[in-house]
């Protein structure tokens, strides 16, 4: 996963990117970058860290001249963590500079990536975004930029949300399918022509700029600023591909307070907790989300099932991933620092836990080892999502089917496995009850059902190495 952000027509661009990204920063804390353009040439900042890490004074008022930018924040899904491959990335090439941020996973890097370099193509960054920017600059040959770029899409597949910064553009583009979101909105500004229009992943950074939300980036459409002209042109494919947005955006990643897919993701995550709730209730004395993932939903549930909501453990907000070191010793205080339980609330007391989604079942596991050292009388869990049993080839960081806590074992045998009194997942059924649109959303991860391929991904042995058309 990644956060992207991009903004045109502001005299203190590179600044108002440095404060988008701040708002995105829970879409990847492994690097950060901004690429601005000053008029003539591409400014690039990018390292690994988070945002207020990267950027200083120096960095935001002198280097990063321009009223337009594009930033960038990852979380490494594909490619290994390290600087060269943290965005945006820039190039120049045929006399045009170019530079992007994406997010998402291309489904046909590795195939794209041989044929690059069989017709001589170099690659800086083991990235599958790179990808986009050699096709970009062969297709430039007697094209314009926009016909280069649309024929990029052609060639790729997969999962892009994609902000491109050339020629004194700025450009939004999301695949035929959508699976990531793009939303696009206006800063008001006094004067006249001054107002800024601006892209990201999530509305939270337009709340934090001031920023109007206009509407989300359509899936395959490219929308191009170009100044105070704003262009829409349709990827090929755009008209027949049905759209399948990442319904994990909804249940985890996205930041609450952000609209998503055009869904209020608050409510969605409320709403999944009370169908939830329907499904399976609980005669527990409390509900109690972990901080902070869970929370919406253990709110929706605790409501619906008329059961008291509590907070039996308390974080500390104070914690930066700095403390966190890699010795064994130090992670179990890095733990422990973070999140401290209130005794009297568990000693002795029937729990029902609510959490936004079991993946690994590593974190279900350690909490429910602490809960019975502290006398927890019984703990039951609630996932306000289906059981995840299958990999994700388009950017959520399932990696591989035998890491799935619930794609090895029957669901029958998860309580005991897990140490649980009871456990329940949200059915699909009541999970798209909960959103405005069901039709709309991969449910790969859950159903098996793959939009796309997942081309040589998986490593040629998996449910979706012939794709599902659906
Ligand atoms: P597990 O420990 O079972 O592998 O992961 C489940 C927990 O991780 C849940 O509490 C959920 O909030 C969180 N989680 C779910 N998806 C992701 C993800 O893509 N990245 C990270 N860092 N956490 C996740
Ligand atoms: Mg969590």
């Amino acid at each position: 996963m990644c956060g992207i952000f991009g903004i045109s027509g502001h005299p203190e661009a590179a600044r108002m990117a440095y404060f988008g990204l701040y708002a995105l920063q829970h879409r990847g804390q492994e690097s950060a970058g901004i690429a601005t353009f000053d008029g003539k040439h591409i400014l690039n900042h990018a390292a690994m860290g988070l945002v207020p890490d990267i950027f200083d004074e120096h960095t935001l008022g002198q280097e990063l001249r321009g009223d337009k930018a594009i930033g960038h924040v990852r979380y490494s899904t594909a490619g290994v963590s390290a600087r060269r491959n943290a965005q945006p990335l820039a190039v120049r090439v045929r006399g045009v500079e170019i530079a992007l941020a994406h997010n998402g996973n291309l489904t046909n890097a590795a195939q794209l990536r041989r044929e690059l370099e069989d017709r001589g193509a170099i690659f800086q960054t083991n990235s599958d975004s790179e990808i986009f920017l050699h096709l970009i600059a062969h297709g430039l040959a007697g094209k314009t930029l926009e016909e280069a770029i649309l024929n990029a899409c052609g060639r790729v597949r997969g999962a892009y949300s994609l902000i491109i910064l050339s020629q004194g553009k700025v450009m939004g583009l999301r695949d035929p399918h959508g699976f990531h979101p793009l939303a696009f909105g206006k800063v008001h500004r006094a004067g006249p022509d001054a107002d800024a229009w601006v892209f990201a992943s999530e509305t939270c950074a337009f709340d934090l700029l001031e920023a109007e939300y206009i509407r989300d980036v359509k899936p395959g459409e490219l929308l191009i600023v170009d100044g105070d002209d704003i262009t829409s042109l349709k990827v090929p494919g755009a008209d027949e591909t049905p759209v399948r947005q990442c319904i994990f955006e909804l249940v985890y990643f996205a930041r609450p307070d952000s609209l998503v897919f055009g869904e209020d993701v608050y409510r969605c995550r409320k709403r999944m907790g009370m169908e939830l709730a329907r499904e399976a209730p609980t005669d527990a004395e409390l509900v109690m989300p972990f901080p902070d993932s869970g929370v919406y939903a253990a709110l929706g549930f605790a409501q619906e099932a008329g059961v008291p909501y509590e907070h039996a453990y308390i974080r500390n907000h104070y914690v930066g991933r700095t403390f966190i070191q890699p010795s064994q010793t130090m992670r179990d205080f890095g733990v422990r620092v973070k999140l401290n339980p209130v005794r009297s609330m568990i000693d002795g007391h029937r729990i029902c836990m609510v959490d936004d989604s079991i993946v690994r079942g590593t974190t279900v596991r350690t909490r429910v080892r602490k809960l019975r050292e502290l006398g927890v009388r019984e703990a039951h869990f609630r996932v306000s999502c289906p059981p995840v049993t299958h990999p994700c080839f388009y950017g959520i960081d399932f990696s591989s089917s035998d890491e799935l806590v619930a794609a090895n074992h029957p669901l029958e045998r998860l309580p005991g496995l897990l140490n649980l009194d009871s456990l329940h997942y949200l059915s699909i059924e009541g999970l798209l009850r909960s959103v405005s649109h069901p039709d709309h959303y991969c449910l790969a991860c859950f159903d098996g059902r793959y939009p796309v391929p997942c081309g040589e991904a998986c490593g040629g042995d998996c449910p979706a190495q012939g794709g599902d058309p659906a």
